[in-house]
């Protein structure tokens, strides 16, 4: 399959992909006050079924970026989670997919920094993106020498482009410095997050991670980790602010999110963390995620949404 899907969904409408274009001059400043939201569906081959994760929460989280953003909200979460469902099934997505709903200011944006009110304008696009949980590949990491921006620059607890300039400076340093990823501190020094996953570590048994004050997003896989940890492997979890030094001296660390799904760190700053292997509780939440998602033991059906896709055809 290609890597862009036969239909997306544009200010109500399906279209084919090709059909939906903008005028070159709408390049600029359009985007600097788009915010948009990143979700996961996987395949399970047994069911012939893609599940949506947690769509209910996500586009929670669409309608709060937008609300912060002050972008009128012109369709309702109810008539873009149908949208989404529609689109999966008409591009007959048979494998893990990421859908990435995006909301901007329609208009000519000449107005640039004062600009409210007006339209909002939504695009939802769909690619492959295939899973990476329990590769067993762990991964480095440095503490960047950016700093995370805080709630008083540009909300950090949504998913506002803006943001992520400051997220493409880390992970570019990261990359120049031959690392494979990047912590960030926040404005008074404690570890934030990633730029684009947050970060658990697991001290003597005890999961640990930045509370939500901490200049992170507020993530819905971080959500899911913590009720999977407290409800299925009995750990106390902890949601405080966390030191730099503590991800040296950690038994393990690991990064997650919808994109990063559970991505371990076996070092971070070439400490080896742990023993530098990925470690058992690392290794469990990735078996109970996996679960999650696929459907597999059919535990947390509210946090799947079934596409079915193979009803589609047959329809
Ligand atoms: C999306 C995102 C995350 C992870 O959030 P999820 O809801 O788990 O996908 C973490 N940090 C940033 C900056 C993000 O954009």
């Amino acid at each position: 399959m290609s890597q862009h899907p036969q239909y997306l969904w544009w200010n109500g409408k399906q279209m084919r992909w090709e059909d939906a274009t903008v005028h070159v001059t709408a390049l600029g400043w359009s985007t600097v006050g788009a915010i948009f939201e990143g979700i996961r569906a996987y395949w399970n081959p047994d069911h012939q079924e893609l599940y949506i994760f947690r769509l209910d929460e996500h586009m929670e989280r669409f309608e709060r970026s937008m609300k912060l953003m002050r972008l009128p909200v012109t369709y309702s979460m109810d008539e873009l989670k149908r949208a989404i469902v529609d689109l999966l099934r008409a591009n007959d997505s048979r494998e893990d997919t990421y859908i990435r709903p995006l909301a901007y200011r329609g208009g000519s944006g000449q107005r640039r920094f004062s600009e409210t009110g007006g339209t909002s304008e939504i695009l939802i696009n769909t690619h492959p993106m295939p899973t990476h949980l329990l590769s067993g590949r762990g991964y480095s990491a440095c503490v960047s020498s950016w700093t995370r921006i805080s709630d008083n620059v540009m909300p950090p607890r949504v998913k506002n482009i803006s943001n992520y300039r400051n997220g493409q400076l880390v992970g570019m340093e990261a990359e120049l410095n031959g690392y494979d990823t990047a912590l960030i501190l926040n404005t008074q020094g404690k570890v934030a997050e990633g730029g684009g996953a947050c970060v658990m570590l697991v001290r003597d048994g005890k999961l640990i991670t930045p509370d939500v004050t901490q200049s992170i997003l507020e993530s819905i896989t971080r959500d899911a980790l913590i009720v999977l940890a407290r409800q299925e492997l009995g750990l106390e979890v902890v949601e405080r602010a966390v030191d730099r030094t503590e991800l040296y001296i950690a038994d393990e660390v690991f990064m997650c999110g919808t994109a990063a799904e559970i991505t371990p760190l076996t070092s971070v700053d070439r400490y080896t963390i742990g023993n530098g292997e990925i470690g058992p509780i690392t290794r469990k939440l990735e078996e109970l995620l996996d679960d999650c998602f696929h459907g597999r033991s059919g535990a947390r059906p509210n946090w799947r949404t079934p596409v079915g896709v193979a009803a589609a055809v047959a329809d």
